[in-house]
């Protein structure tokens, strides 16, 4: 079979929150868009562990692009967060955090498109020109745009397409673990904890405790490698490794027994090269992935959906043409830029801080225990002092 839909201003490639938050901010505007998904049935997407919470500034992004409400709705809402440094509760911080399993937050975005926006299919070529692009579906469906956007997430094969590589910034970075704790939310003594690694060198980053519902969510972020005997210790007892890896863990959480399954990502940093391409863009994980430690990805994701919607696309359909010169606007964009760059700095640093035992290191997270503890007492006074003085004693790096 094959026959041209509908014409459209923008086909939209691959439907996660990327794809399906500038889709939805595009119509909204008057755009007539496409957005087309391999696995896309409404309100569904495939199990996939992948970004299970995000704070205020996320929160306000999707309200800017119309997705505060759906958002808002199919998420837990947590209001302060207890942080735990060195095994001691160091503070307990007032922080808006909405928690729910990725699928889910994909599935309210798509369920406030517009009806029909969305094309359950999988794209299998492009054809690109400085005026009319070409997708065509695995079934021989064709959809023509002025402009394509590629928000495809990991996968590569249509970038290939495209003859764009992406480029590895530091492949195996990082492994995010996520797992349900057995206890229900109720038994745990604060409504969400972040409890960083009890000592520097060792390869971990921290463990985050979140409601979902009635369930403890766990997500734990490390720098080890997926084929360790610690990852396979790991899946065979939670419970014991995170005793091993924790010791002073249980003082804050009365029951550590894990539910299954323990699902394990490893995380690679990397990003697209030469993405000058008439008719195209790409955006989110297809341009530049983001490691889950510094929880920069759906921060960023936003940013470029938002500046597309709001700065870009309405820009470049208003002038005759869709030439990689007028698509550079948008990879030169100093806001996408900044954002872009803020991530990657993030994840190697705190790399860095966990990972690296060196002088310069270890001087460096002096400073950040001096300035948080500043902070800290600037803003609480005497309550902080109190709480915070043991923690100063600490010796640099344990
Ligand atoms: C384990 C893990 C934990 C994370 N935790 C956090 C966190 O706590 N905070 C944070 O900010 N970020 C986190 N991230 C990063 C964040 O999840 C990603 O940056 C974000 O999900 C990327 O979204 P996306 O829309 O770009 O891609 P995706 O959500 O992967 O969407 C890509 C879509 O494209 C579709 N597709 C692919 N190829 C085709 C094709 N040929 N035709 C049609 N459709 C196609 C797929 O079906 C899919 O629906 C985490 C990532 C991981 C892996």
């Amino acid at each position: 079979m094959e026959s041209v839909l509908d014409r459209h201003d923008v086909a939209v490639v691959g439907a996660g929150l990327a794809g399906s938050c500038l889709a939805g901010a595009l119509a909204r505007a008057g755009t007539r868009v496409a957005l087309i998904d391999a696995q896309a049935e409404r309100g569904e997407a495939r199990r996939d562990f992948r970004a299970e919470k995000f704070g205020a500034d996320q929160m306000a992004l999707f309200e800017g692009l119309g997705f505060g409400p759906a958002l808002a709705a199919c998420t837990t809402a947590t209001e302060e967060v207890a942080v735990v440094r060195y095994g001691r509760l160091a503070y307990r911080e007032a922080a808006r955090e909405w928690g729910a399993p990725y699928p889910v937050l994909v599935g309210a975005v798509r369920d406030a498109l517009p009806k029909g926006l969305l094309i359950p299919g999988r794209v299998a070529e492009l054809e690109l020109g400085p005026d009319r692009q070409v997708v065509t579906l695995g079934d021989g469906r064709r959809i023509e745009a002025r402009l394509v956007v590629l928000a495809t997430g990991l996968g590569q094969a249509l970038l290939a397409k495209a003859g764009i590589a992406k480029r590895p910034l530091r492949p195996r970075h990082s492994l995010a673990v996520g797992f349900d704790m057995a206890a229900s939310r109720s038994c745990f003594p604060f409504p969400a904890m972040t409890y960083f690694s009890e000592r520097f060198g060792g390869r971990d980053a921290y463990l985050t405790l979140f409601p979902i519902g009635d369930v403890m969510r766990a997500n734990l972020f490390c720098y080890r490698d997926p084929g360790e005997p610690w990852v396979a210790a790991l899946r065979r007892d939670p419970e014991a490794a995170l005793r091993a890896m924790m010791p002073r863990l249980s003082r804050h959480c009365p029951d550590l027994s894990v539910a299954g399954p323990v699902e394990v990502r490893p995380i690679d940093l990397a990003r697209a090269e030469g993405v000058g391409r008439d008719g195209l863009v790409l955006i989110g994980d297809a341009f530049q992935t983001a490691c889950p430690i510094p929880g920069t990805g759906i921060g960023k994701l936003l940013t470029d959906a938002d500046r597309l919607a709001r700065v870009h696309v309405p820009a470049w359909l208003a002038t005759p043409g869709m030439s990689r010169g007028k698509i550079a606007a948008f990879y030169d964009d100093p806001v996408k830029q900044a954002c872009d760059a803020r991530s990657l700095r993030a994840s190697l640093y705190a790399r860095g801080l966990a990972v690296e035992t060196g002088a310069l290191w270890r001087a460096r997270r002096l400073r950040n225990r001096l300035a948080r503890t500043a902070l800290r007492l600037v803003k609480d006074g005497p309550r902080a002092a109190a709480s915070l003085a043991p923690g100063l004693l600490l010796p640099i790096g344990s």
